[in-house]
């Protein structure tokens, strides 16, 4: 359970009144679950570096797996407001939580629904719609993270099958997963994607052990040693390297947002606790240093909201453009990773202490802020944009 009262969530300038009734029911709704089931668990998860026993199945009841894909697909057909409130909700348990609906949600159900086959979509996407199958996305390699368009990750064409070789690292659930969205060069060179499942021989997903950051979330490598994969399972929508940054930019999107929860568990966290814990005499939230803390805090959060709320609407118009998604995912996460770090402090000494959301939201946010796409890349992105000069 949370160390504050949730009626002390902020909405500083008022923007629940954007929202639609329906986003603040799925929202609540949210809300209330991760209060029930993740807060309860989380720091123990956490400690142990152990996952959360049948989250995927949870967050596939409440709808958090894929909440825009079509309905006829197993998906709940909703806005992309609502999508990042979702994230926004799981992110404040954690970001692991969080990882784990934005992967199977933008990384692995949208390029089904969006370059797979019909039959595709019939055969994975209800089953990961509903938590009953995970879905990894393999992109970056050993030697290839922020340049993915020089991966070595190659297939064959065998007549009756692809035959698929090389390695990918640090997948998101890659050793708990029952298929991999896996993007891979053919023989001219052009980056494709194959939907490779466990079981096929030759596909192997060791764990990465001795994480200190997403400690509840399972990291690990998909290694293709002559794959035979069915040429049924060639994504046949994909024309390059396009389509799956695309994917990337819907999970960006949902980072924007996931980040404000984490944010906005340490703000109120340390609201409350600056109210309640005295020294010299008074609150120490009676302290005018204390107070700068907290009020850039609240005006970052604030910040953060109102991109993100934008952001919201141009996609749902179809009009956010991936160098705008970079500026909100940068922007956002270096928030919180801030205010995470910061509001420890205004804990001292127990804000080291597993029972308050600080270390653990710091420690996640540094896997955050690296993975899709790093904070500097993000920037190059808006340099590139503003100049029309590529500084990569
Ligand atoms: C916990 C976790 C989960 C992940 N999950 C997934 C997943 O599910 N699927 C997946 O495909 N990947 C995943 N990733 C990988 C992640 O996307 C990469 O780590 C990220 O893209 C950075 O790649 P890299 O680690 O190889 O760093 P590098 O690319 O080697 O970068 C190292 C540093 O150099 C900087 N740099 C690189 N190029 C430039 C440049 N041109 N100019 C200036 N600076 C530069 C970077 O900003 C960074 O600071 C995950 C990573 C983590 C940590």
């Amino acid at each position: 359970m949370s160390y504050y009262p949730l009626t002390s969530i902020p909405d500083y300038y008022g923007i629940d009144a954007l929202l639609t009734e329906e986003h603040k029911l799925i929202r609540q709704s949210v809300r209330d679950w991760v209060e029930s089931f993740v807060m309860p668990q989380i720091d123990q998860a956490a400690q142990n570096h152990t996952d959360i026993p049948g989250l995927m199945k949870e967050l596939g009841k409440i709808g958090a797996l894929g909440p825009y894909i079509p309905v006829e697909y197993g998906g709940s057909g909703l806005d992309q407001i609502s999508y990042g409130l979702i994230m926004q909700e799981l992110e404040r348990g954690d970001s692991a939580v969080r990882s784990a609906a934005s992967v199977q949600s933008s990384l692995v159900m949208f390029p089904i629904n969006e370059f797979g086959s019909e039959e595709q979509k019939k055969k994975y996407l209800p089953q990961l719609a509903a938590g009953e199958m995970i879905g990894s996305f393999g992109l970056t390699e050993p030697n290839h993270g922020s340049d993915p368009s020089s991966m070595e990750t190659y297939f064959k064409d065998m007549g009756d099958h692809y035959l698929l070789n090389g390695a990918k690292m640090w997948i998101t659930n890659s050793p708990v997963c029952d298929i991999a969205v896996v993007w891979a060069k053919n023989e001219e060179g052009k980056v494709q994607g194959l939907i490779v499942e466990r079981g096929m021989e030759g596909f192997t997903t060791p764990e990465t052990h001795n994480k200190w950051s997403l400690r509840a979330s399972k990291t690990g490598e998909l290694v293709f040693n002559d794959v035979k994969v069915p040429k049924e399972n060639l994504l046949p929508g994909v024309t390059g390297l396009k389509e799956p940054l695309s994917c990337l930019n819907s999970a960006r999107y949902g980072i924007s947002w996931g980040v404000i929860g984490a944010a906005i568990d340490c703000y109120c966290t340390a609201v409350q606790y600056s109210k309640e814990r005295r020294q010299f005499g008074k609150p120490i939230g009676a302290f005018q240093l204390q107070q700068k803390k907290l009020a850039e805090f609240l005006t970052e959060i604030t910040k953060a909201q109102l991109l993100c709320l934008q952001l919201g609407n141009l996609k749902n118009d179809h009009k956010a453009s991936p160098a705008q998604i970079s500026m909100a995912k940068r922007n956002n996460v270096k928030m919180a990773i801030d205010i995470a770090r910061e509001s420890r402090q205004i804990l001292g000494g127990m804000g080291i202490m597993g029972e308050f959301p600080m270390m653990r939201h710091a420690a996640n946010l540094e896997s955050v802020i690296t993975y899709e796409g790093t904070h500097d890349v993000h920037l190059l992105i808006t340099g590139l944009d503003i100049t029309g000069i590529n500084a990569f």
